[in-house]
C-alpha cells in the first residue's frame, strides 16, 4: 500500500529484499505479489502455467478465447451450474449445449457421450458444481472419442482431488475463483492454469499484459508470445497487488482448513443422514472432496413443503438454499432461468434433481458445536414439516 504498486505489471526494478549489486547482470526485477502467488498456485495445483484474472468467469472467457473458441461453436456445460459459465461462453460467442446431471450431482456420463456425438461440439467446461467431482478417467474417455477438449471449471473445489489429482489439471485448462464465497478469498478474482505453452501465452496477452509479459514469472518461453503479441485483444482481466498479497498467505494453510472443512461436513452429513426423507447422496472413494458445502435432497417433497421447510429452517436461523425455487433468487439460479441463452433444452433428469435440492454453506467460523446444533434445526424443521402438526 506504501509503494502504491498495485497494478501487476508495476514492480521495482530491484527486488524489495536484495541489494541491488546482487542482480546486477541479471536485470531481475522485484517479483511482485500477483508473479509469486501465481507460481505457488501453479504448483499447489500440479500445472505448469497459472494466471491471475479479475474473476473466474473471466478466466473461463479467457480459457475459452485461448483453446480457440469462434462465434457459433457448440460447447457443451452442465445443465447445473452458476450462471457466470453460460455467461462466459455467451460472450465468447460460443453456443451452450447444456448436458444433465445425475443424482450425485454430477454430469450424466451417458448424456453427456449422446451429446458429444450428436452435437458439432468441440469442448466441454465442465462444472465441479458445489464441489462434486464427475468420474474423471470416464468424462476424459468420453472427451477423447469424440475429440472433446475439456476445460474445468473449478469454482467449488480448489484443493479437492480425483484420484490423488487436483481439479484444474485434467483439462487442458482449469479456471479457479478466489471470489468470497469460494475456498480462498480476495473478494473477487480467479485464476486459470494450463501446461500448454501457446494456450498460456495466449491468456496472458489477452488477459492485457500491455506487452510486459516477459515479468510473468510462470510463463511459457518468450518466443511463445512473439508471434502473436500484435495480433490478441486485450480483454483487461488482470489481478492486482493488493489481491494477490492476501490471497498468497491463505494459499499456504488451505490444507488444513480442508481439514476443518471435512470435519464439519461428516459431522452435518452424519446427522443429516439421520433425518427420514433426506438424501446425502454417498460420495465416489475416489474424490477428495472438500466440504466446503453440503448438499441433500428430500424425498418426495412438494414445493409447499419444501417452501415451508425452507422457512422453518430460516426462522431458526439455517439458511438453506433451494434450487428448485420457481424463481431465480440469490446464487441459486436453475438452466430455465438463463434466457440469454438463444437454446434451452429440457433436461428432466435435472429439474427432477434440483426440485428438492438444499444447499447449506459450511463458514469455518462454525464450531463443531454450531454444526451439531444447525442439525437440531434441520432435524426440527423436517419433523415439523413431515411428521407434526398433521
Ligand atoms: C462462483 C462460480 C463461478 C465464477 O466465479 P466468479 O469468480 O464469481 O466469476 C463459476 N462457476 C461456479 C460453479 C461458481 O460457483
Amino acid at each position: 500500500m506504501q509503494t502504491g504498486r498495485l497494478h501487476r505489471y508495476n514492480v521495482a526494478p530491484t527486488p524489495l529484499h536484495e541489494p541491488a549489486e546482487s542482480t546486477v547482470g541479471r536485470a531481475r526485477a522485484e517479483a511482485g505479489e500477483v508473479g509469486l502467488f501465481e507460481q505457488e498456485f501453479a504448483r499447489y495445483v500440479g500445472r505448469k502455467y497459472a494466471l491471475a484474472c479479475a474473476s473466474c468467469g473471466s478466466a473461463m472467457q479467457l480459457a475459452l478465447k485461448s483453446v480457440g473458441v469462434r462465434a457459433g461453436d457448440g460447447i457443451l456445460c452442465s445443465g447445473f451450474t452458476l450462471t457466470p459459465v453460460p455467461g462466459a461462453i455467451e460472450r465468447t460467442g460460443g453456443l451452450a449445449i447444456l448436458v444433465e446431471i445425475n443424482e450425485r450431482y454430477t454430469v450424466d456420463l451417458a448424456d453427456l457421450e449422446r451429446k458429444a456425438r450428436s452435437s458439432a461440439a468441440r469442448w466441454l467446461l465442465l462444472s465441479h458444481m458445489r464441489g462434486h467431482v464427475a468420474d474423471m478417467e470416464a468424462v476424459a474417455a468420453i472427451c477423447q472419442a469424440n475429440d472433446i477438449g475439456l476445460i474445468e471449471d473449478c469454482a467449488h473445489t480448489l484443493g479437492a482431488t480425483w484420484r490423488g489429482r487436483h481439479t484444474g489439471s485434467f483439462g487442458r485448462v482449469g479456471c479457479f475463483s478466489t471470489q468470497t464465497y469460494k475456498h480462498i478469498n480476495s473478494g473477487e478474482g480467479g485464476l486459470l492454469v494450463t501446461d500448454d505453452e501457446d494456450i498460456a501465452a495466449r491468456a496472458i496477452l489477452q488477459s492485457g499484459s500491455y506487452m510486459l509479459y516477459e515479468r510473468h514469472l510462470c510463463r511459457p518461453p518468450l518466443s511463445a508470445f512473439e508471434t502473436l503479441r500484435d495480433r490478441l485483444p486485450n480483454y483487461s482481466c488482470r489481478m492486482d497487488h493488493l489481491r494477490a498479497a492476501i490471497l498468497r498467505p491463505q494459499l499456504q494453510r488451505l490444507d488444513a482448513q480442508i481439514t476443518r472443512w471435512n470435519e464439519r461436513y461428516q459431522l452435518l452429513e452424519r446427522r443429516l443422514r439421520s433425518i427420514p426423507r433426506l438424501h446425502v447422496p454417498e460420495r465416489a472413494c475416489a474424490e477428495g472432496y472438500v466440504g466446503s458445502s453440503i448438499q441433500f435432497n428430500v424425498e418426495d417433497a412438494t414445493d409447499r413443503e419444501m417452501t415451508r421447510f425452507v422457512a422453518v429452517n430460516r426462522a431458526l436461523g439455517v439458511e438453506l438454499k433451494w434450487f428448485g425455487r420457481p424463481e431465480s433468487v440469490g446464487f441459486t439460479s436453475r438452466y430455465p432461468h438463463w434466457q440469454f441463452l438463444p437454446w434451452i433444452p429440457k433436461l428432466p433428469q435435472t429439474d427432477a434433481v434440483l426440485a428438492t435440492l438444499c444447499d447449506m454453506r459450511i463458514p469455518l467460523t462454525f464450531a463443531l458445536e454450531d454444526c451439531e446444533h444447525i442439525a437440531d434445526v434441520v432435524v426440527y424443521a423436517a419433523q415439523e414439516v413431515w411428521e407434526g402438526c398433521g
